[in-house]
């Protein structure tokens, strides 16, 4: 694989995606659709996405220990 090349996670709607990519608009940070939205727009979909980021990651947590 090149370096610099690397699946990138999207901040805004934390899909995977492919940078540098020919032709595709998505920027380090932010996919082709989300680079498309309004930067205003699109810090609430970073803070969202934050949230469900710590969601998931809280209940993988309570998924592998059970309380009790
Ligand atoms: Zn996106």
């Amino acid at each position: 694989m090149a370096s610099g090349e690397r699946p990138r996670t999207c901040r805004a709607c934390g899909k995977k995606f492919d940078y540098p990519v020919k032709g595709s608009a998505a920027t380090r940070h932010h996919c082709e659709d989300c680079v498309a939205v309004p930067a205003e727009t699109r810090k609430i979909l970073e803070r969202l996405n934050t949230r469900v980021t710590q969601l998931e990651n809280q209940l993988r947590r309570l998924q592998e220990k059970p309380p009790g």
